[in-house]
């Protein structure tokens, strides 16, 4: 059920998240193309606004269902409570957590990742993926990328000397997830893109001291746009973004198909096909759990890449 323990049937939570209208948006009169039905369902149309879609449809085509779905009226802390936190408690269990945000540019990806509160005596490190390549969040320095460093014993994969901080609250890991943004947008100046375009990982380590080695790991993950490159990426960096952007999000659908397939299907499963789903195999295999949170904006004028993360979230949630 929604937002119930992670089990070996279902570790993984969709939950679908729609933003409310800007105020530009408001003022363009651009009618909304999503539409939220009941706590687990809406409905998406291309033309004259999805209101006058339901009134003239009798079989709704464009019908979805999720485990969880928000409307605009969601508070940061709902959202919380009806995605992640069930989850929370059993990376104390042992139980890797990953949370992803999906979705196009300016669909509330980032603003939905603020949502997490962590109860826990942690250890924090972000990092970036940009074009395939890892980079240092929290010191960015001279801007060398990391390496990944497998750990079969333990069962972990992570980045090689990235640096970590020990926080002792909530507030103090937000602080982390702040600075990590702000270097994210001061490099992405360096790296000539924007922050859009990079995957932003916050790995949150959680050990329980003493009693026995017992190592989890609480992944937050701001994926990278998800909006297609359009004709209008007549540039090569733009182009080498795009299908480096489309390359690990096709290469994390597909890891997270093959989760909770048996024992083939896992083996299918690619981790090693981008570096988001290579740094993220020690989190998606055995005892682990995943909350997508797909962020989509509620206008006409952005439907097409609403309409794809919605078939996205449907794909992983079909396993
Ligand atoms: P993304 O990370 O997907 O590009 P952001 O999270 O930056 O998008 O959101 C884009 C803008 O919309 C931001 O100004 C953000 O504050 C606002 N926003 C997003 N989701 C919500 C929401 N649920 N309620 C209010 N404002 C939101
Ligand atoms: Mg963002």
């Amino acid at each position: 059920g929604a937002g119930g323990e992670p089990s070996k049937e279902c570790p993984i939570l969709v939950a679908v998240r729609v933003r409310p209208r800007n105020e530009k948006e408001l003022a363009s009169g651009d009618p909304p193309c999503v539409r939220v039905l009941s706590r687990s369902h809406l409905c998406i149309s291309k033309n004259e606004g999805v209101n006058q879609y339901l009134n003239s449809q009798r079989g709704r085509v464009n019908d979805y269902e999720f485990d969880v779905v928000f409307d605009e009226t969601a508070t940061q802390a709902e959202v919380y409570q009806r995605s992640t936190q069930p989850r929370v408690a059993s990376v104390l269990d042992g139980y890797s957590l990953t949370v992803f945000a999906y979705g196009a540019t300016g669909s509330g990806k980032t603003h939905s990742m603020f949502v997490l509160t962590l109860p826990l005596l942690l250890y924090c490190g972000t990092a970036q993926v940009y074009n395939d390549r890892l980079y240092d969040l929290l010191s960015p320095g001279d801007g060398a990328p990391l390496r990944i460093r497998e750990d079969a014993r333990r069962g972990v994969t992570e980045v090689a000397g990235l640096t970590r901080r020990r926080v002792s609250s909530a507030a103090e890991a937000l602080e982390c997830i702040s600075e990590g943004n702000h270097n994210r947008r001061v490099g992405s100046t360096a790296h000539n893109s924007v922050s859009s375009r990079s995957h932003a990982i916050l790995q949150v380590h959680v050990r329980s001291d003493g009693v026995q080695e017992c190592s989890a790991v609480m992944s937050l993950v701001d994926l990278a746009g998800s909006e297609r490159a359009g004709a209008a990426a007549k540039d090569r960096q733009r182009l080498t973004e795009a299908s480096h952007i489309n390359q690990s999000l096709l290469a994390l659908g597909n890891c997270i198909n093959a989760l909770s397939g048996e024992g083939d299907a896992q083996c299918q499963a690619k981790y090693r096909d981008s570096k988001l789903t290579h740094l993220l195999k020690g989190s998606l295999e055995g005892h682990c759990s995943v909350v997508m949170i797909v962020a989509v904006a509620p206008c006409s004028g952005t439907y097409e890449d609403s309409h794809n993360a919605l078939k996205y979230a449907n794909r992983a949630k079909e396993i």
